[in-house]
């Protein structure tokens, strides 16, 4: 297996080697509990501080304590979630409200919470003009790759969060309206299980995991040290080379897109705003998952959803929402694309793509 033939980057990326060699120090001697207040407690603090700040520059954070660590995007988003279903008092503002279009890592906690579900037209969110409490846009779909605005519905919100998972350490954004926002660190690089949330005025949060007095308070547990350095690696990394990733990414992109041109019956998902990093390309009347088997034999990794529901054979949400018809939808896979890949495996990648639809057209399986 080539790294660069690994084209499912929104799954999850590779570990950046330079992640790696900072991450091992705490691993094999600096391995002291944070909180305690000897050398080793104090050396394990001083990791923790680094990456803290190192994740606040890169996401534009006006200060290092707007940042808690996660176990991930996920936690970051029930986190959110929960807490704005125990505060929301109906006052003039009431209500929770999300988009149709966020992982599941949203979607389920807002059900139980009760929010509601922003009504949308293709890919226009609708309900910008109605007040509540809290409401959650993603900034860019985990499978489709479209980039959606929060910001527009700052008036008449009291509290914004945004999942950024999709975008931190990969594009440049600023966290102007937001009041939260949620990340995980092997988006970009990092290991996994570690992430966090933006809060912008952490006396506002109160705590989801109880049980210490770790993070201010704010999350109970012994800090995942290694895991957060780790993160602060990758951001640091980001911070030098998001620009030129994206740049290279912009190029690959649009050598898959050229070498796919020969292919009859296709469509790209996502309409005209959308993150260059995913490629969601749906054939008609095939298989996404037959096609995400043939690349897979042929040595290449994509996908055809979301990994999280890829074991489900329940139809993506999110092209239900988009009303896709059945012969498109089921025909649909995703390719995201990362720095470990090159402009020659992009080509590579396009043309055993094309062919292998083309094969399988012949052969009539759909
Ligand atoms: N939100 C989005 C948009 C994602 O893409 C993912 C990961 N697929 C998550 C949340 C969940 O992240 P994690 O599994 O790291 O908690």
């Amino acid at each position: 297996m080539k790294p660069e033939n690994y084209f499912d980057n929104a799954a999850t990326t590779p570990v950046d080697p330079r992640v790696i060699r900072e991450m091992l120090p705490f691993l094999e001697t600096n391995w002291g509990n944070a909180s305690s207040i000897h050398g080793w407690g104090r050396e394990a603090m001083h990791g923790v501080d680094q990456a803290r700040q190192r994740v606040a520059t890169l996401i534009h954070a006006a200060d290092p304590s707007q940042i808690a660590f996660t176990s991930g995007a996920t936690e970051s988003n029930n986190w959110v979630l929960d807490w704005a279903r125990r505060s929301n008092a109906g006052g003039p503002q009431s209500g929770l409200a999300v988009s149709p279009f966020e992982h599941s890592a949203m979607l389920e906690p807002a059900a139980r919470a009760g929010a509601e579900m922003l009504e949308s037209r293709d890919l226009m969110l609708l309900g910008k003009s109605d007040s509540y409490f809290f409401v959650s846009i993603m900034a860019v779909n985990n499978e489709i790759g479209t980039e959606f605005e929060p910001g527009d519905f700052r008036d008449n919100t009291e509290f914004l969060h945004s999942d950024k998972t999709q975008v931190v350490g990969k594009l440049g954004y600023g966290l102007d309206p937001l009041d939260f926002a949620s990340f995980s660190a092997h988006k970009f690089y990092g290991p996994k299980g570690i992430g966090g949330l933006y809060v912008r005025d952490p006396q506002t949060l109160s705590p989801f995991i109880l049980g210490g007095e770790q993070e201010g308070g704010l999350r109970g547990g012994t800090l995942n040290v290694p895991g957060i350095v780790g993160m602060g690696a990758a951001a640091a990394i980001a911070q030098d080379e998001w620009q030129g990733n994206l740049a290279e990414t912009q190029e690959m992109r649009a050598i898959v897109l050229e070498a796919i041109r020969p292919c009859s019956d296709y469509q790209i998902n996502g309409g005209e705003n959308v993150s260059p990093y995913i490629l969601s390309v749906s054939f008609k009347d095939l298989e996404g998952e037959t096609i995400v088997i043939e690349m897979d034999q042929q040595g290449f990794a994509i996908s055809s959803g979301a990994a999280c529901s890829s074991r489900s054979t329940d139809p993506s949400h999110v092209l239900t929402a988009l009303k896709m018809p059945t012969n498109w939808l089921r025909g649909t896979i995703r390719i995201s694309l990362g720095a470990f890949n090159t402009r020659e495996s992009a080509a590579v990648l396009g043309k055993s793509l094309t062919e292998t639809v083309k094969r399988l057209r012949n052969l009539g399986i759909t």
